[in-house]
């Protein structure tokens, strides 16, 4: 017997409810960006506009919805975890990845290094910053930068990302951290290739320019199983788009996967450059809005997002 109360499928879900239901987001994002603060650990992050927002949306069947800043390219930094592991899985296997890195969350900071020390050889997952670079020593070897850099932009739709040289440089020179971790992994026999090598390819992966365009281009490949709806193309395995999911889902917001998982539900991964990417049911949604919450989530997107959840019933245990 039909549920009469079910809410509407997203699919059947009318054009002008969801332009609505998206622009009202963007409202709400935009005045709530000036909470936030821009991330300055990294000094040329420091200079991004704390009020700028962005969102954009692409649906598979190619329609689409921009409100704000959809064209400004920023550093996509945390969000390049999703391509690295998404390559691991393409050159390594399943195992070949999961063999040299846990799928658990951390509920730690991005960049802790404590529990890899205290419990585990294995970073915790490969959304965090341990995680990420001991991914990328599965990769140091078999791609180079070029090649990674030609999977980001078939995989946004976007051949205009490049490496942000200014970026990088920071992101070089206030790297100590992350320098701590790739040291870290090799004192432990677990990281797989030079930790130099790693590290550099690790940084500059993290300061590939993109648009909140091609955030929602990447978001509506993961949505669509892998394969680009635009082009027919297979991108991704779709055994693999799985595991990549469901590592957004609990591990993609930081230490806010949790009550990001609750209140929003959608398989997401944002970045300290103040980007976010979200693979909802049948779309794609690419944000940028600068001014971080303490967790370094974009606080405008986080806000939109809720929105867009709410009102489109897309949260993925949404019955
Ligand atoms: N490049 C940054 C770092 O490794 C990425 C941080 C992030 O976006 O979470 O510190």
């Amino acid at each position: 017997m039909k549920n009469k109360n079910k809410k509407q499928s997203v699919y059947t879900r009318s054009a002008e409810l969801v332009e609505r239901v998206f622009s009202e987001a963007y409202y709400i994002g935009k005045a709530s960006a000036a909470k936030g603060v821009v991330a300055s650990y990294i000094p040329e992050l420091a200079k991004a506009d704390p009020t700028s927002f962005g969102l954009y949306m692409l649906d598979e069947g190619g329609g689409s919805l921009s409100f704000g800043e959809t064209e400004t390219r920023f550093s996509i930094q945390s969000i390049c975890k999703v391509i690295i592991l998404a390559a691991a899985l393409k050159y390594r296997g399943f195992r070949g990845t999961f063999d040299h890195v846990m799928m658990e969350p951390s509920g730690d900071a991005f960049n802790s290094i404590l529990k890899l020390d205290m419990r585990s050889n294995l970073p915790f997952n490969p959304m965090i910053n341990a995680g990420a670079i001991q991914t990328v020593s599965l990769l140091t070897d078999v791609l180079s930068f070029d090649e990674l850099t030609a999977f980001a932009r078939e995989l946004c739709h976007d051949e205009g990302i490049a490496l942000d040289e200014a970026v990088y440089k920071s992101e070089f020179e206030s790297g100590d951290r992350n320098r701590a971790i790739v040291y870290l992994l090799k004192s432990k026999g677990v990281l797989m290739a030079d930790p130099d090598k790693t590290v550099d390819l690790y940084f500059k992966m993290c300061s590939l320019s993109v648009t909140a365009r091609s955030l929602a281009s990447l978001g509506l490949v993961i949505s669509n199983g892998g394969v680009d709806p635009l082009s027919g193309g297979r991108l991704i395995e779709s055994a693999h788009v799985r595991t990549i999911k469901s590592l957004m889902f609990t591990c993609g917001m930081y230490d806010f996967s949790g009550e990001f998982g609750v209140r929003v539900g959608i398989p997401a991964k944002s970045g300290v450059g103040g980007g976010l990417v979200c693979a909802a049911h049948g779309m794609g949604i690419g944000l940028y809005g600068p001014a971080l919450d303490p967790f370094g989530n974009s606080i405008a997107a986080v806000q939109a997002m809720e929105h867009i959840s709410e009102k489109l019933s897309l949260h993925v245990f949404d019955y």
